[in-house]
């Protein structure tokens, strides 16, 4: 199992230490500091990763402190984290100096500390031949403090905890983890396709439609305007002209705005992690059609749902717009035919009849994962959502349980949203 496969907490409690083991500790701590320093030292502009820092530090660790084997490891793997945090920092343009060790806190693992939860007790491992410290965990009264939820908890077991020295107190930040279950270990998290287009703005792949009706609309009215003030050509009209264009920006932008609202809606409705479009680039050739289009809107509205996605936790991503208007999203048929008019799919194999877009919609993210399958960039993500369930490409359609909250067709009843 890999780090991701658990879900994680921490609990923080107080440990009540006797003097003999106080001192023991504050020593431990003076040792794992040294610990860490060397490790970083060794390894820094050399190497990162835990395995290469344990290499290349692990002796002069054992031989410089009193730290025994295990916390001489850990120290290792201290130093290989505060490492690849700097050059994380450094990659966003951030400092990051050699770090310093320089706070009492040591790393313990269930190698090097046990806990009995039953006596509220834990057991610490320290420098050099010293027998371990045993310590009372002081948990608030109420039984229902959080920290009781792990601890009396089968199922979360005690893993990774730092022990800290502060205010003249020692308190130990206690770690536990639960393996996640095989759905949550397994890639199965969904993305929601959307197709961009001119009487469609965009089309879900849950077979939301926001219209471009009244965009286009108004767009001509503006245009009609604009003809009207040019052909006069005085001052005062090219001043209006500015005006009447500024407005005319303001109202597609709000426009846009609520197509990426809508979109980033449907996504956190059917639990989606992610939202994938068509790439944007050659949108105008593939669009021909489109009046009011322009790569500029298209990009805004990418833009917008990338903001707002992102602050919903989701990510946005584009694949390849390739034969995603002629495929046929049900058994993959690719043909000029299958597409008689602007609107309508008709697969010349399997006879699906669809909204265009919407089977384009479907296309676009059925493209995405399985480019992603092969990919190493690990979204976690195998299928896509419909309006009744989710579909993986290789192995079909899984409908939504029952009590989910959609309609139970998913043919094509398009609904109109403007
Ligand atoms: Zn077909």
């Amino acid at each position: 199992m890999s780090d991701d496969d658990y879900h994680r907490r921490t609990a923080i409690t107080r440990l009540a230490v006797s003097p003999t083991d106080e001192s023991l500790l504050r020593d431990t701590t003076a040792e794992w500091k040294q610990g860490c320093q060397i490790a970083v030292d060794k390894a820094w502009e050399r190497c990162h990763s835990k395995s290469d820092v344990q290499q290349l530090a692990y002796d002069d660790v054992r031989d410089q402190t009193s730290l025994g084997s295990q916390h001489a490891i850990l120290a290792c793997h201290q130093a290989a984290e505060n490492i690849k945090s700097c050059i994380s920092r450094r990659q966003d343009g951030k400092k990051a100096s050699k770090p310093t060790y320089t706070s009492p806190t040591v790393t313990y693992d269930s190698r090097t500390m046990t806990v009995f939860p039953e006596k509220e007790q834990v057991s610490l491992t320290t420098h050099g031949d010293h027998a371990r410290v045993r310590a009372d965990l002081v948990l608030p009264d109420d039984e229902d403090g959080y920290q009781h939820q792990y601890l009396d908890s089968d199922e979360w077991e005690p893993t990774e905890s730092t022990l800290h020295y502060r205010d003249e107190d020692w308190y130990l930040h206690l770690g536990f983890r639960k393996p996640k279950t095989a759905d949550e270990a397994t890639e199965n998290g969904t993305v929601l396709g959307v197709d961009l287009g001119v009487t469609e703005i965009a089309v879900t792949s849950t077979a939301r439609f926001f219209s471009a009706g009244e965009l286009n609309h108004k767009r001509r009215e503006f245009e009609r305007v604009r003809g009207d003030l040019q052909e006069c050509g005085t001052r005062s009209a090219h001043r209006t002209l500015e005006v009447v264009s500024g407005r005319e920006d303001e109202y597609v932008k709000h426009v846009l705005h609520s197509v990426a609202n809508g979109i980033v809606e449907e996504a956190l409705r059917y639990d989606c992690e992610g939202i994938v479009f068509e790439e944007l680039d050659g949108i105008r050739e593939r669009l021909p059609e489109a009046a009011w289009h322009s790569e500029w809107a298209f990009d805004r509205l990418y833009e917008y749902v990338e903001y707002k996605a992102e602050a919903e936790g989701l990510f946005v991503e584009t694949t390849n717009p390739k034969n995603t208007s002629k495929r046929c999203a049900e058994c993959g048929f690719i043909h000029d035919d299958n597409r008689p008019s602007r609107d309508t799919f008709e697969c010349q194999q399997c006879g699906n009849q669809n909204h265009a877009d919407y089977n384009a919609a479907k296309n676009v993210a059925d493209v995405y994962l399985r480019r992603e399958q092969q990919s190493s960039r690990g979204r976690g993500v195998s299928q896509y959502a419909l309006k009744s369930g989710t579909v993986t490409p290789n192995r079909g359609y899984t409908p939504y349980p029952d009590g989910f909250e959609v309609e139970p067709t998913d043919k094509p009843h398009p609904q109109r949203s403007e």
